[in-house]
C-alpha cells in the first residue's frame, strides 16, 4: 500500500464503528481482560495505533512514542551508549541534542567525537572506534544533508549504530532506514504532527536496539499520553499535502529572497550555492519545508527585522501550518557558545524561516516589507 493511502488510514477495531482511533483516556487496564496494556505508562492502546502507523511509515521492525523529541534522543542515547563508549556527533544539529552528547553524556563517562558540518567530517573519523554516530538528515539550522548511505559504508552495521534524526525530512522526503541507518528519531512535534499544538517523539528501526529502549522508557517515563497520540494522528493524516506544498512554497521563497537587498546568504539544498546540492536529489524526494538565510548584519537589525513582520511569527518552533522564524543565534542555538556557533557555520545573522501553507506572495511581501524597515540608519 502507498504511504500517502496508509497515513490517512486508521486500523478500527471493536464494534463502534468509530472512523478513527479512539483516545484510550485511562490509566490502567483491568485484568485479566487488560493484559495486553496493563498500565498507561508502559502501553496504551491509542500510542500504539501511532506507534504502528509510523513503523509502517519508517520500514521500522520495532518502534516507540515519546513524550517529546529529547524524550526519545535522551532514552536512546543512555540505552545504547555507557561510561566508555565513543560517540561520534554532527555539529550542526538541534542545540539540545548536542549539549545532551557533549556535555551530559561526556560527563558521564563517554568519550564524545564531534564532525565540523558535512558528510566528508564525519568519514574522517572512519579509522576509529566509534560505536554509534547521531546524525541529523537535514540538519538544523544550516539544511546541510547528511548521505547515510556513505556513512553506513564507511562505518559497519554490527560495530556502529548510526541513529538519524529525521524530524526536518520526515517519511515524505526521506527513509533513513532504507538508506542504512540502524534507527530513525522525530519530535512528533514539528512536521509530523503539524499543527503546533502538542509535543510528542519518535524511534524506531531494529528491533533489537528498540527492545533495550523500550525497557528503559518504560522505567524512565517519558512515555507519550494518549491525547497526544490522537492528535498525532490526526496531523500526520495530512503530513504529505503538507510537505509537498509547504516544499513548494519553501524553494521558490529561497530563490526569490537570495535576491532581496540585505540577505547575504541563503542555505537552501536545492540552491546552487549550498554544499549539498549535487547529491541532494539522490538523499532526498523533494523539497525541504525550511529556508536558513544570513542577514547583512551591517546594514539589517536582526531583532527589529523579527518585530517588523506581520504575517510571519518569530517562535522556537517548526512545521506548522503557521510559518514561524527563528533566529539561532538568540532563540533554538542561544545555549552554544559563540565558537562552537561558528564552527557550526551558524552566523549570528542567520534566520530559519518554517514555511508554512499560507500564500508564497503574503509570505515574501511580509518578508520583504519587515528588512525594509530594519535597516540600520
Ligand atoms: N530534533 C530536532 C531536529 C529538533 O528541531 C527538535 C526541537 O526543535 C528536537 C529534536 C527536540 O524535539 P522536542 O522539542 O519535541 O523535544
Amino acid at each position: 500500500m502507498n504511504d500517502q493511502t496508509r497515513i490517512v488510514m486508521d486500523k478500527v477495531e471493536g464494534e463502534t464503528g468509530s472512523l478513527v482511533f479512539p483516545i484510550y483516556q485511562s490509566s490502567a487496564f483491568q485484568l485479566p481482560k487488560g493484559e495486553k496494556f496493563r498500565y498507561s505508562r508502559e502501553n496504551n492502546p491509542s500510542v500504539e495505533a501511532l506507534c504502528e502507523k509510523i513503523n509502517e511509515l519508517e520500514g521500522s521492525e520495532a518502534g516507540n512514542c515519546f513524550s517529546s523529541g529529547m524524550g526519545a534522543v535522551t532514552t536512546t542515547l543512555l540505552s545504547l551508549i555507557s561510561p566508555g563508549k565513543t560517540v561520534l556527533v554532527q555539529r550542526d544539529i538541534f542545540a539540545r541534542s548536542y549539549i545532551f552528547i557533549t556535555q551530559f553524556l561526556k560527563n558521564w563517562g563517554v568519550n564524545v567525537l564531534v564532525a565540523d558540518p558535512g558528510t566528508d567530517s564525519i568519514l574522517k573519523f572512519r579509522d576509529h572506534d566509534v560505536d554509534l554516530i547521531f546524525i541529523e538528515s537535514i540538519t538544523n539550522p544550516t539544511l546541510r544533508v547528511t548521505d547515510i548511505e556513505r556513512i553506513r559504508s564507511s562505518f559497519p552495521r554490527g560495530k556502529t549504530i548510526i541513529v538519524t534524526d529525521a524530524t526536518f525530512a520526515t517519511p515524505v522526503l526521506q527513509k533513513p532506514l532504507s538508506l542504512g541507518s540502524d534507527l530513525v528519531l522525530h519530535s512528533l512535534s514539528k512536521f509530523m504532527s503539524g499543527h503546533n499544538d502538542v509535543i510528542g517523539g519518535y524511534v524506531g528501526g531494529r528491533k533489537d536496539l528498540m527492545t533495550l529502549i523500550d525497557q528503559n522508557r518504560r522505567m524512565l517515563g517519558p512515555s507519550m499520553d494518549p491525547n497526544t497520540a490522537f492528535l498525532v494522528n490526526r496531523g500526520m493524516k495530512t503530513l504529505f499535502v503538507r510537505m509537498r506544498q509547504a516544499g513548494n512554497t519553501a524553494f521558490s521563497i529561497a530563490e526569490k529572497i537570495a535576491g532581496i537587498d540585505g540577505v547575504k546568504v541563503v542555505h537552501y539544498p536545492m540552491l546552487e550555492n549550498h554544499p549539498d546540492f549535487l547529491r541532494y536529489g539522490e538523499m532526498l524526494d523533494g523539497e525541504p519545508a525550511i529556508v536558513s538565510f544570513e542577514l547583512d548584519l551591517s546594514r539589517v537589525d536582526p531583532q527589529k527585522f523579527m518585530s517588523s513582520l506581520t504575517l510571519i511569527l518569530p517562535a522556537n518552533t517548526l512545521g506548522g501550518l503557521s510559518t514561524t522564524i527563528t533566529h539561532p543565534p538568540t532563540m533554538s542555538h542561544r545555549t552554544l557558545s559563540e565558537d562552537e556557533r561558528n564552527r557550526a557555520g551558524i552566523k549570528p545573522g542567520i534566520m530559519r524561516l518554517s514555511v508554512g501553507l499560507e500564500s508564497e506572495d503574503d509570505l515574501l511581501s511580509d518578508l520583504k516589507n519587515a528588512i525594509s524597515k530594519s535597516f540600520i540608519t
